[in-house]
């Protein structure tokens, strides 16, 4: 489809947008496209890990491709994910099933259940751990964890001729959007798009996989970097080398440059456009729903920051990356509607921060690893345990477990023993105990406002969540030894810069709007819910219907 206003307008209405407190207005020639009757027939759900709200403030400016017709839709600013433990499997566990992590049990990455069957191991989010083949590390690839259904399978069990597809660089990512009742699901493993037990390939999967084999045995020169991010272009020293002005060259045979690299999200839309003509997805008796999970921005983030040279490419390759997707779904002339939103936000590296006006930011004491809160227990408490830690936890944050070895009363001690360690660090913000946060009632009302108590309690599960819960201060990096070019930055905090995501909706002859006021990952399902028709039963989600009309009527009245 021809680009819908030039960067110039668009750049404009934004301004003037931003200092009227209006709306941006929609270009004529979207507001006079008549809107289609009915339901759409594909629903593209778009999320773009770590694309925080700040990073959609400081780019979308400059976005000349597939963002300008979203950022012409309904645009929120600010929705939220609105729990404390921001990180990718909660967070793509909350887009499309409308309920946060304290019910759909998804309330980590990786978390433990040291009286199970696992011990003292980590529980992937994505894996079925009754598999004996299965472990954390090497899972057999399962939405087994996810405890409600998405909207693909509540789509499903209106019309089975609806097809759910997922695609994403992230198993865990095509889990938690797809869920238990997936027609094809796709993800990266060790330099190919692979499915789960059981399934074949396609020739639209082999395709794909086999031109990113040729650029990655080949190599690949560097991305072309636009004159805009000139501002971001400039070496930050981190350990003994520097970051900042990345150009993402592959080398022959370097996988991981593949990966970490804007060519990963268009080897996704790639599959993505495949998986479109193959399937016929939008053209089939039912609607269809095909969500596209786009990894490198969370990749990259990681390695680099968001605000380098790296970030600024990455965005503008994205922004190709989606309206290659769109065009294609315009040119088969299929009724589409697209909701793009992100499991996360994120915060800079420290070292960038600190040039950057806040000097503040820095990265976490190793004093908080589990390891180290582990000996500080035993020498607080005298326990002392032959085999294994007191504490066990995935990183300096979130969910910490004291070992069930320990009989009640030596547990009530060290639980005790670790809440005041904690108490009594300068770089922590808050700590609960489990029982804590199960006295406390689930949060209502403004995401925005809620206590870091609230935030924490819509992360909280009993029987998967920590002993002890830690959030962390604010710009506190949970990495004490940054790892340049693979993991110097990244989330999972309980702040805003974490918490809030842009969320955007699109269908051709939309009219507009934007709403800065808070909302929710969570509403996304009941919104599309309520514009596909679909008989949802009173209770299922927490979120609420948005009205995406933008006038007197109302897509929640149907
Ligand atoms: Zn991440």
């Amino acid at each position: 489809m021809r680009r819908l206003v030039t960067p110039i307008v668009l750049a404009l209405s934004l301004s003037l947008a931003a200092c009227a407190g209006t709306p941006a207005k929609a270009p004529a020639s979207v507001a006079e496209t008549p809107a289609p009757q009915g339901p759409p027939r594909l629903i593209v759900a778009v999320s773009i890990d770590q694309f925080s709200a700040d990073t959609f403030a400081q780019y979308r400016q400059h976005y000349s491709g597939g963002f300008v017709r979203l950022i012409n839709g309904v645009v929120f600013p600010s929705g939220f994910q609105s729990h404390a433990a921001t990180e990718t499997c909660p967070g793509h566990s909350t887009l499309l099933t409308g309920a946060r992590p304290a019910r759909n049990g998804i309330i980590a990455n990786n978390w433990y259940e040291p009286g199970g069957p696992r011990g003292v191991k980590p529980i992937y989010c994505a894996e079925d751990d009754r598999d004996p083949a299965s472990s954390a590390k090497n899972p057999v690839v399962s939405p087994y964890h996810l405890k409600v259904p998405t909207l693909g399978e509540w789509m499903k069990s209106a019309n089975p001729a609806t097809r759910n597809v997922a695609v994403s660089a992230k198993d865990r990512a095509v889990m938690m959007m797809g869920g238990h009742n997936i027609d094809a699901a796709w993800w990266w493993k060790g330099g190919a798009f692979v499915t789960l037990n059981g399934r074949t390939t396609t020739p639209a999967v082999d395709k794909v996989n086999a031109a990113a084999a040729a650029t990655i045995k080949s190599g690949a020169p560097a991305l072309p970097i636009p004159a805009w991010c000139a501002a971001n272009d400039h070496p930050v020293a981190v350990g003994k080398t520097t970051l900042g002005t990345g150009r993402f060259p592959i080398e022959a045979g370097k996988e991981p440059q593949f990966r970490v690299s804007p060519r990963m999200d268009a080897a996704t839309v790639d599959l993505a456009i495949g998986l479109i003509d193959e399937m016929g997805l939008g053209r089939g008796p039912a609607p269809d729903v095909l969500s596209v999970s786009l990894s490198a921005t969370d990749y990259v983030g990681h390695a680099t920051g968001v605000a380098g040279a790296e970030m600024c490419i990455l965005q503008n390759q994205l922004d190709q990356s989606l309206g290659k997707l769109f065009a294609h779904l315009d040119s088969l002339g299929i009724d589409y509607m697209v909701v793009l939103s992100a499991d996360h936000g994120g915060l800079d590296m420290p070292e960038r921060m600190d040039e950057q006006a806040f000097p503040r930011a820095e990265r976490v004491d190793p004093a908080l690893t589990p390891e180290a809160l582990s000996k500080a227990v035993g020498i607080k408490t005298g326990i002392v345990l032959l085999d294994g830690q007191l504490v066990i936890g995935d990183g300096p944050m979130g969910d910490l477990y004291i070992n069930r070895a320990l009989d009640p009363a030596q547990r009530a001690r060290a639980t005790a023993a670790l809440v005041s360690i904690l108490k009594a660090h300068p770089q922590v913000a808050a700590v609960y105990t489990g029982e804590e946060l199960e006295k406390t009632p689930l949060p209502t009302g403004n995401p925005q406002d809620w206590s870091f108590k609230d935030r924490a309690r819509a992360s909280y599960q009993k029987g998967r969540s920590g002993d002890v819960i830690l959030l962390l201060e604010r710009t506190v990096t949970p990495i004490p030894n940054p790892i340049p070019g693979a993991y110097v930055a990244t989330h999972g905090s309980a702040y805003d810069y974490d918490r809030r995501v842009p969320i955007l909706f699109w269908r051709k002859g939309m009219n507009g709007f934007e709403q800065p006021q808070p909302v929710e990952t969570v509403d996304i399902a009941p919104t599309l819910a309520a514009i596909l028709g679909l008989k949802v039963p009173e209770g299922s989600f927490d979120g609420r219907c948005l009205d995406l009309d933008g006038g007197a009527g109302n897509t929640c009245d149907k």
